[in-house]
């Protein structure tokens, strides 16, 4: 995988606002932010994208999740948010180092565009 904006936040090399880490992944706010919340979750570990996981990363994405709620809640939005991994250029992903979408604090339609 090359080197992405986001491993260069990973090593500080660009600056993020950086709300949450530990020694799997990295959570900092969007630079362009969707709603009053917008925060991002990144595996340390260097993935393109989901469709690139293994059976081996289970544990890894779990903690993503994992974290992603524990993240929404700490912001005050424990109840409702929005999770999304948008996977692959058709669906949307821009950045190829897999990440994902804390979306809260606003009301959210059904389907996404
Ligand atoms: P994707 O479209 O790949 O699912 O999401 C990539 C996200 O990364 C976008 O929401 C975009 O605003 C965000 N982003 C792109 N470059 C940067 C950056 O340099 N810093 C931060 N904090 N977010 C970024």
């Amino acid at each position: 995988m090359t080197d992405t904006l986001f491993s260069k936040i990973i090593n500080r090399e660009i600056p993020a606002d950086i709300v949450y880490e530990d020694e799997l992944c990295l959570a900092f706010r969007d630079i362009n932010p969707q709603a009053p919340v917008h925060i991002l979750v990144i595996p340390k570990k260097p993935l393109v994208d989901l469709a690139a996981s293994t059976p081996e990363d289970e544990p890894l994405l779990g903690h993503l999740l994992h974290t992603a709620g524990k993240i929404a809640a700490d912001e005050g939005y424990g109840d409702a948010f929005r999770i999304v991994i948008n996977n692959g250029e058709k669906a949307g992903q821009s950045v190829f180092h897999l990440h994902v979408h804390i979306l809260a604090g606003r009301d959210f339609t059904w389907p996404p565009g």
